[in-house]
């Protein structure tokens, strides 16, 4: 650490997709970033969202990842949750840093909007969120948090991505239960590979022998609008079309491969409750018109053991930030700037609330590129990137907030400023004992199974 010659100090907090992209960029630009992660591994949603059969695609996330994390200008600190063990206005007014990056992602499930929904939260209502990372670690056996007990004919509410895994947790789980109770051992991972059917046919049974109802997914727009493939914002009627085919045809094959249904044109109205518990959902029929969805005075009742709302996910608040309903108050959406704190941006799904990789990954590198690093004065192209910061600088909200005024590129910090940074970092390192070395320290953190 003491060799190293920086022009700036950053802070990003939260070590995964958008953090890894963001601290690597800096990094490669001369500044010295440190890298606040509340968990003891850097991965976020791709260890605890994913479902683990998802076996290549997080492989290769966790090795870019790592490679990222590995620069020898970006210090890693782990099981450092800010807002809780570190403030955050402490953070961003009192360390030190020229700035600092949130890349803290979405953990909070966006609540199911019925009334008292919250009160029946472990009574028959379950969330998301927690019910992916239980599924995650329930062979882990340090792994201390909330379990669920995996029902047949579970209710999901849902329709993006996330909501697909969900129901398949629930039918490959099922299903494997079934044939665990006939003497057949076969893992979730080759069951997802294979899918149900041609599991079953190999061991001479079908769907029917197993007497499972399987899942059903209620969305509240229509098949062809479930996000599974994305529409460029310039696309064609005819590439709208298009798009629309292939997501149909997606979901058909996965309702064979995995046995779940999608009951389109459905939005949760009410909990049906007895007995102090959820036991099913009354459902309105929607409308879909030019986009919009509107209610219909139709409604019908679905009963089930569970009902699983995944309807999205929401950043955790943060002490000290300001909240707009369930979102940060960002006055500029396009690189996540807080009105109260100048220094601040923001990249990743906390910003762009898409849950997609890809998404996170472009977007933390459009704001490193045109915001954090024209901000330091170490863009590739620090005109064309000062120019575009100051272009999205300059909407109304973010003038009227004072933001603006953050466009001047920083003044490189004295030696003597780094040193202090890197006395705080060190000594919180030290605190939750971080060996110093990145790589050491994730040989230890082993993967939870
Ligand atoms: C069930 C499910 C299935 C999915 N399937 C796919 C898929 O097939 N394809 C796809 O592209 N995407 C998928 N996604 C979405 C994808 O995994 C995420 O959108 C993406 O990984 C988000 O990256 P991120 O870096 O923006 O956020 P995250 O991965 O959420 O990273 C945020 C990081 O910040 C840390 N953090 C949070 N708060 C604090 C704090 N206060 N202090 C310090 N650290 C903090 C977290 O621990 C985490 O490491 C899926 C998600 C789910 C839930």
């Amino acid at each position: 650490m003491e060799n190293e010659t920086c022009s700036h100090c950053v802070a990003v907090i939260g070590g995964a997709t958008a953090g890894a992209e963001v601290a690597h960029r800096l990094a490669e630009r001369g500044i010295l970033v440190a890298v606040f992660e509340q968990n003891p591994r850097p991965f976020g949603k791709i260890e605890d969202g994913l479902p683990r059969w998802h076996q290549g695609l997080r492989a290769k996330e966790y090795k870019n990842i790592r490679e990222k994390l590995s620069h020898p200008l970006i210090h890693y600190v782990p099981n450092t949750k800010i807002g809780h063990d570190i403030e955050f206005k402490d953070l961003v007014d009192g360390w030190g840093f020229t700035c600092v990056v949130l890349a803290n992602g979405a953990w909070r499930d966006r609540p199911l909007p019925v009334e008292d929904a919250e009160e029946y939260v472990g009574k028959g209502l379950v969330y998301q969120n927690p019910f992916v990372i239980a599924f995650n670690h329930r062979e882990d056996p340090a792994y201390e948090d909330e379990t669920f007990e995996i029902f047949d004919d579970s209710i999901v509410v849902g329709g993006g991505l996330a909501s697909i895994d969900v129901a398949k947790i629930i039918t490959l789980s099922t299903t494997r239960r079934k044939l665990a109770e006939r003497g057949i051992d076969v893992s979730i991972t080759e069951l997802e590979v294979k899918g149900i059917p041609k599991t079953l046919a190999a061991h001479d049974l079908s769907w029917e022998d197993l007497d499972l109802a399987g899942c059903t997914i209620y969305y509240r727009r229509r098949v062809e609008d479930m996000p599974l493939i994305t529409i460029p914002d310039d696309a064609s009627e005819e590439r709208i079309a298009k798009v629309q085919k292939a997501r149909r045809s997606m979901l058909d094959k996965a309702g064979d491969k995995f046995k779940l249904r999608i009951e389109p044109l459905s939005a949760p109205d009410e909990l049906i409750v007895e007995g102090g518990r959820a036991v099913g959902l009354r459902l309105r029929r929607t409308r879909v018109e030019d986009g919009r969805v509107s209610m219909t005075d139709d409604t019908y009742e679905r009963r089930g053991p569970v009902v699983i709302s995944s309807i999205g996910s929401i950043p955790e608040p943060i002490d000290g930030i300001d909240m707009k309903g369930e979102l940060f108050d960002f006055v500029d959406w396009t690189y996540g700037r807080l009105a109260a704190y100048p220094t601040v941006f923001s990249a990743g799904n906390v910003v762009t609330g898409k849950g997609n990789i890809v998404a996170s990954r472009k977007h933390a590198r459009q704001v490193s590129k045109e915001a954090v690093e024209a901000y330091l004065g170490v863009g590739d192209a620090p005109h064309e990137g000062k120019h575009a910061q100051i272009s999205a600088l300059e909407s109304a909200e973010a003038i009227a907030s004072g933001v603006a005024d953050e466009a001047t590129v920083q003044p490189p910090m004295t030696q003597e400023q780094i040193d202090a940074v890197r006395v705080r970092i060190r000594a919180r390192q030290s605190a939750v004992d971080y060996p110093g070395d990145f790589g050491t320290w994730m040989d230890h953190a082993a993967e939870p199974c």
